[in-house]
């Protein structure tokens, strides 16, 4: 059975954030501003965090993409009343719009801060309405919205694969901060399929998930710096 994950190199990630403004395009993300932002109110499914490692002079800034980490034992799924996000039979958590409430339980719950609150429906004026992601729909007020691995992506992929009567192949697939990312640090793929290439990287000597002492089981794995 396919689980779809993601393997994130921090030795090659820059902090550009060409990824997040991928993801804002794709995903018809609004855009708070400056006043909102400071007021707790930023709204990026992807964020760069960035840290230092060592003493001074010797001091090397490093820097970590984090969105939702598709957990396998998810602690947003269960503290929600109306069963608005679930895992899929492919691993991803998913989240069904239509059913938030938005108490924000799921927020509270999620160690990675990766769930954000829909405060103002998304306005896109004109003329920025016509870069809207026609495969996404806008989110209204008052539900959570967080990544889903351009989960558009690989329904779009599956069905064409569907189409020409053969299984998915590794590389088919690239969600849109991995497709933008310069420096080639996002790789997407199946974690069930051992040849494939997030398989091959997640196997790796420095691969490490984020917070693992808390036993979420995230699909993301992270690749520790060594420069
Ligand atoms: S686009 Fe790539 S290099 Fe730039 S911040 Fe994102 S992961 Fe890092």
């Amino acid at each position: 059975m396919t689980r779809w994950g993601m393997v994130i190199d921090t030795d090659r990630c820059t902090g550009c954030g060409a990824c997040i403004v991928a993801c804002h395009a794709e995903n018809n993300i609004q855009t708070v501003g400056d006043a909102e932002a400071a007021r707790g109110r930023a709204m990026h499914w992807i964020r760069v965090e960035r840290y230092y490692e060592g003493e001074f002079p010797d001091v090397k800034v490093r820097f970590m993409p984090v969105m939702c980490q598709q957990c396998g034992a998810a602690p947003c799924e269960p503290v929600c009343p109306v069963y608005a996000t679930y895992r899929t039979p492919e691993g991803l958590n998913a989240m069904v719009y239509a059913r938030c409430i938005g108490t924000r339980y799921c927020a509270n719950n999620c160690p990675y801060t990766v769930r954000f609150f829909n405060w103002f429906g998304g306005e896109f004026p004109e003329p920025l309405e016509r870069q809207l992601n026609p495969d996404v729909a806008k989110r209204p007020a008052g539900v959570m919205e967080k990544c889903t691995f351009c989960v558009q992506r690989i329904q779009d992929a599956e069905s064409v694969a569907k189409d020409e009567d053969r299984e998915v192949r590794d590389g088919d697939i690239k969600t849109a901060c991995s497709q933008t990312c310069p420096a080639e640090a996002i790789t997407f793929g199946d974690l069930s399929d051992p040849e494939s290439r997030v398989s091959v990287l997640a196997g790796l000597e420095r691969s490490e998930r984020l917070l693992e002492d808390l036993s979420t089981e995230p699909s993301v794995i992270y690749l520790k710096g060594g420069r």
